[in-house]
């Protein structure tokens, strides 16, 4: 599947003179948002666009022939080598599954694939013996990382999945080949997955609307004022199905094999490297507020902003400085208000 869209916008800037040009293509399953505004060639835009693919080739777990699809056919036989991007992005991911002490877990795969709501969805919870099944095999002290870029998934069975990690990753990647093109400024945005490349025309700070989680895409709670950073959000309105009035979502909890249930609808994160935010947006969305916010609060330099279902927004403590709510049906409330109506 391919769309290609074009637009154009010029305008001035004190004596510069800036041509904003936005280009789409559908890869990794989304919709991927090129912005440039310093007159580039399609060269440039072309170059950005076969990264994103030959990446994802990589690290799809639908192909068969990514490295995923070897790596996860040969579980429990051998170890399988894969390219040194995506070893490293294991490695990540592994971390932040040490991190988030097993809410992030990249061998979620096997529950991913059979709940199927980010291919093919079937639109019906699978069977609970089926979950409870599929649930033994994720476990992500049982891959092992070997030297010369190898992987083994020590249990036949076991699949590995970067859904929730690659698309920062990639994200990060276009921001250095634009960088090292000598590209200025710039947003790149997979899927919601937005990393801004210096500051607008006229050295200002981008201004990156953080998506109302109740309506359409484009609707806005609120703005994060940035520059050179990243800004990614995990939430219930991405990929989902309705069964019988219930929502069944994307995001996973490993502990129980269900789509995660809580009180929350998005989370979102403010950070310098979009593989972290990315890690960090699905790991935050299964801890909850209190434990994520804790974890947060242990990060130098990343910042999360929490929506919940019942339109409160909790904030850590230095997304003050970056994040303004200004959409009035949402009431900003401190983690100490929100704890206490926990206890209640
Ligand atoms: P994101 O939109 O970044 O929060 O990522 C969600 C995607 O990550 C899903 O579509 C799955 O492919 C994968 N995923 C779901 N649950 C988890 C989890 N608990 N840990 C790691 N990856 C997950
Ligand atoms: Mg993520």
């Amino acid at each position: 599947m391919f769309v290609l869209f074009l637009s154009l916008t010029f305008y001035s800037c004190g004596k510069e003179k800036f041509e904003a040009r936005s280009e789409n293509r559908f890869l990794m399953g989304t919709i991927c948002i090129l912005t440039l505004y310093g007159g580039e060639g399609q060269d440039i835009y072309d170059g950005v666009f076969d990264l994103i693919a030959k990446e994802d080739r990589l690290m799809s777990l639908q192909r068969e022939d990514s490295d995923l699809g070897r790596i996860n056919r040969a579980a429990g036989q051998k170890a399988v080598q894969v390219s040194p991007d995506t070893y490293k992005v294991v490695e990540s991911a592994l971390s932040y599954a040490r991190l988030s002490g097993g809410a992030f877990d990249p061998t979620i795969a096997p529950l991913v694939e059979l709940w199927g709501i980010s291919s093919g969805n079937p639109g019906i919870p699978p069977a609970p013996r089926d979950i409870e099944e599929k649930k033994l095999l994720t476990d992500y002290q049982k891959v092992a990382m070997k030297p010369d870029n190898r992987i083994y998934l020590e249990k036949k069975g076991m699949e590995i999945d970067l859904g929730g990690i690659a698309k920062g990753y990639i994200a990060d990647k276009v921001k250095q080949y634009l960088v090292e093109k000598g590209v200025k400024r710039g947003i790149i945005n997979l899927g919601g997955n937005i990393v801004v490349v210096g500051s607008k025309p006229g050295d200002q700070p981008w201004r990156i609307g953080i998506q109302n989680p109740f309506e359409t895409r484009g609707n806005h709670i609120g703005i994060a004022t940035v520059k050179d950073k990243t800004v990614v959000t995990s939430g219930i309105y991405e990929r989902f199905f309705i069964y019988q009035g219930k929502r069944y979502h994307h995001i996973l909890d490993p502990s129980t094999g269900y789509p995660v249930e809580n009180d929350l609808a998005s989370v979102t994160i403010i950070t310098d490297k979009s593989i972290d935010a990315d890690a960090l947006s699905t790991s935050l969305f299964v801890l909850g507020v209190e434990k994520g916010l804790a974890l947060i609060e242990s990060i130098n330099g990343a910042e999360a902003v929490y929506v919940t279902k019942d339109r409160r927004v909790i904030e850590s403590s230095g997304s003050g400085k970056i994040f303004e709510l200004y959409d009035n049906s949402f009431n900003l409330v401190s983690l100490d208000a929100y704890k206490s109506t926990l206890k209640q």
